[in-house]
Parts: C-alpha cells; structure tokens; sequence
C-alpha cells in the first residue's frame, strides 16, 4: 500500500516517494519466476482533483531458471509506471467485477501491488538464458549421442536374431 497522505494535503503539487512492493513468485510457460527482493518504485505522485498521477520507475530482480544449463539467473526487471488512480467512495458499493482492472483508491492508501505486479511479468523475457551463447548442458550432448548408437545398432541386432532363429529351424 502506497502512502499519499502528502498529496493529500498538497493537491497539485508533485510529491516524490519511495515505495517497495513484495513481488509473489509467478508462473510464466511453467518455469518459476521468484523475486527475493522487494520491487521498488521510484517517482512521484499528483493528486489532480479526484485522480491520482503516478509516474515512476519500477526496478526489481527476477530470478528463475536458464532454459538451457539450468543455472540460476538473475534478470534485472526494468518498468515505467504511468497511471492515473480515480477516488472511489468507500460507501459505493457497486458489485467488483474480478476480472477488470480498476485503478481507484479511497482514504490516503493507494493499493498498487496488482499494477506493480501486471508491469514486473510484462518485462519478464520469454525466456531465461544465462548467457546469450549458453552452450547448455554438455552431458545432456554425449547422451543423445549415445543413444543414437544404441538406436542404430538395436534394429540390426534383432534382425541378425531373427535371421539366426529361421536358420535354425
Ligand atoms: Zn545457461
């Protein structure tokens, strides 16, 4: 929750402020994606009447998996924050629709961890490498290429039983 008591009392006037935001750990084409750290906001805020400007810098650290050697990687999470929050009345009871995002606030708390949240996964990658040229698992290479071997090998081998059991019959 983002405190503006101050441009509450300074309608118009520019507050600047810091705010860091506990990020949950999410899901994205099912590799984990945690951040350790809190996300932090960075920038100022104007209240303009009944609407509330944010316009900030939002900086994190993702950390998940790199798709190919499977080391831990570190992504710097970099977004702009550009929002306008209207005042609702605590007393307006119209139903929530879930599913649509509504920037509001009441009181001198502004909640803007879905917005924080919604900002950090768009500046996700698709996915994580830990090097541009990650060369991947060595290991997993020699296997593959073991296997084909085997592959090769196998069809001939019971071929050559089959032959061998004709003959002898
Ligand atoms: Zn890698």
């Amino acid at each position: 929750m983002l405190d503006i008591t101050a441009a509450l009392k300074a309608p118009g006037t520019s507050i600047p402020f810091e705010h860091m935001e506990e990020l949950p750990p999410v899901q994205t084409l099912g590799e984990e994606v945690t951040f350790p750290k809190p996300a932090r906001v960075k920038g100022e805020f104007t209240l303009m009447d009944d609407a509330l400007v944010i316009d900030a810098a939002l900086t994190a650290t993702a950390v998940a998996t790199c798709a190919r050697c499977l080391e831990t990687v570190e992504y710097p999470v970099k977004a702009k924050i550009y929002e306008t929050f209207l005042r609702a009345d605590p007393r307006d009871t119209a139903e929530e629709d879930p599913w649509e995002e509504r920037l509001v606030f009441t009181g001198h708390r502004v909640d803007i961890s879905h917005l924080v949240m919604s900002l950090a996964v768009l500046d996700l990658p698709i996915r994580f490498l830990c090097a541009k040229d990650c060369a991947g698992i060595t290991l997993e290479s020699d296997d593959s290429a073991n296997e084909e071997e085997t592959l090769d090998e196998h069809p001939f081998g019971a071929l050559k039983q089959l032959f061998t059991k004709f003959q002898e019959e």
